[in-house]
């Protein structure tokens, strides 16, 4: 059988950072996706957002890979002429009430290391963003948006140069503990079935992180590590409107568990507004069409030049939340479980927003791991 020292599972934006991250000459590193190519799941279905890590609590690794996540993308970007715009983010207020939640906001965000975050009045929110109603705002100039397709290939670019192998069209199917390592098997697009003896395993599967978890022997129920589905569905703005909001616009105090639907420019000029988050049971990518007087609704209080009629369907992503709906928000799961007695397994479990935001951070991460386990 075939050994190798690292098996990555899963080619979306967290398992090719770590791939570029773990990858030595002198390492024999695989990298295993599913379908024929990387990010066709959540991490080409999202909002691209380079957030600042304004919403997640202290110390937690939401926080802390996000902050460092936000300086390393933009410096990965700048160094690798990967498209980006650091075009930053307002989270207004509209009545006095929500002015005192921006502000607890705004203590809680720099508790947590956001950079340069600061309140704006109504009068210098009018001067940058005329169209958009305010009476007060928090500001965040390290808050942009990425093309994380280039970003993603810069990942694999850097895998690849380092020696790593990437297997497209390899679906993990099972997974043994074995004296020193794991013997994976997986399927080809041919139906083939190849098996692999490994001492890592890094399963960064995404939407699949919770089951490929359950192969590897764990009691997801038990672990907490059940993935739960969750729509993020997104509307096209149309009818010129997009040129009257040019930054990411939210609005305060955030929904529970969620940061609310807000305007999400991208790279190309054009605008959507998103995500609306709803839990599903199966994983499918229609937009309710129904949804749009809802969105309409919800940004009329800030965006109040959005009209019913420039609303088009647009897309959806999936976030893999491992809390129910109605339950708080959870942290990342990053852990190697040798507690478990499955020594030299890392699961990346419910790596859902920032994810992409903190990819670089959660790479460099995940090496320190492997340094101690290898
Ligand atoms: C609506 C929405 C908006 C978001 N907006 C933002 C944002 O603006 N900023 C931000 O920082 N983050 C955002 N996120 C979060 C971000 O998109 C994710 O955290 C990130 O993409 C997760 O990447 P991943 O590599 O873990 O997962 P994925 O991209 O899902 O990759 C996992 C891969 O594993 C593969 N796989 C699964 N099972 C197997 C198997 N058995 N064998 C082989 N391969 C397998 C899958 O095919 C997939 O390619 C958003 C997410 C959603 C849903």
């Amino acid at each position: 059988m075939e050994q190798t020292d690292i098996i990555i599972i899963g080619a979306g934006v967290v398992g090719l950072s770590i791939a570029a991250q773990v990858a030595r000459k002198n390492r024999n590193v695989i990298l295993v996706e599913k379908h024929s190519g990387f990010g066709k799941e959540t991490s080409s279905r999202n909002s691209e957002v380079i957030h600042a890590g304004v919403y997640y609590p202290k110390g937690s690794l939401k926080a802390r890979l996000c902050v460092e996540g936000n300086i390393l993308l933009y410096q990965i970007c700048k160094e690798n002429s990967i498209p980006h715009n650091p075009i930053g983010k307002l989270i207004v207020a509209v009545n006095e009430e929500q002015i005192k939640d921006l502000e607890e906001l705004l203590e809680k965000g720099r508790e947590s290391g956001a950079r340069d975050l600061r309140i704006i009045s109504s009068k210098e929110v009018q001067e940058i963003e005329p169209h958009v109603t305010a009476k007060a705002a928090i500001i965040s100039p390290s808050s942009g948006i990425v093309d994380s397709h280039r970003l993603m290939k810069y990942f694999e670019t850097v895998a690849k140069n380092n020696n790593a192998t990437i297997g497209y069209g390899c679906e993990v199917k099972l997974i043994e503990k074995v004296p020193g390592g794991y013997q994976v098997g997986m399927q080809d697009t041919d139906g083939e079935m190849l098996t692999l003896f490994t001492r890592i395993l890094i399963n960064s599967a995404g939407l699949e992180s919770g089951n490929i978890a359950a192969l590897a022997g764990i009691d997801i129920d038990r672990a907490n590590y059940r993935i739960h589905y969750c729509k993020g569905e997104y509307f096209q703005v149309r009818g010129g409107k997009h040129k009257f909001a040019r930054r990411l616009i939210y609005l305060s105090p955030p929904q529970p568990g969620s940061v609310g639907i807000h305007t999400v420019p991208d790279l190309q000029g054009m605008m959507k507004l998103g995500p609306y988050d709803y839990y599903v049971d199966k994983i499918d990518y229609n937009v309710d069409e129904t949804h749009k007087e809802l969105f309409y609704e919800s940004v009329r209080p800030f965006l109040p030049f959005i009209e019913l009629h420039d609303l088009t369907p647009d897309m959806i992503g999936i976030h893999p939340k491992i809390q129910k709906h109605g339950e708080p928000m959870k942290d990342f799961i990053i852990v190697h479980e040798e507690e478990r007695k499955l020594p030299g397994l890392i699961n990346l479990i419910g790596i859902e927003s920032p994810g992409l935001t903190s990819s670089p951070a959660i790479g460099r991460y995940v090496e320190a791991m492997v340094k101690e386990i290898i």
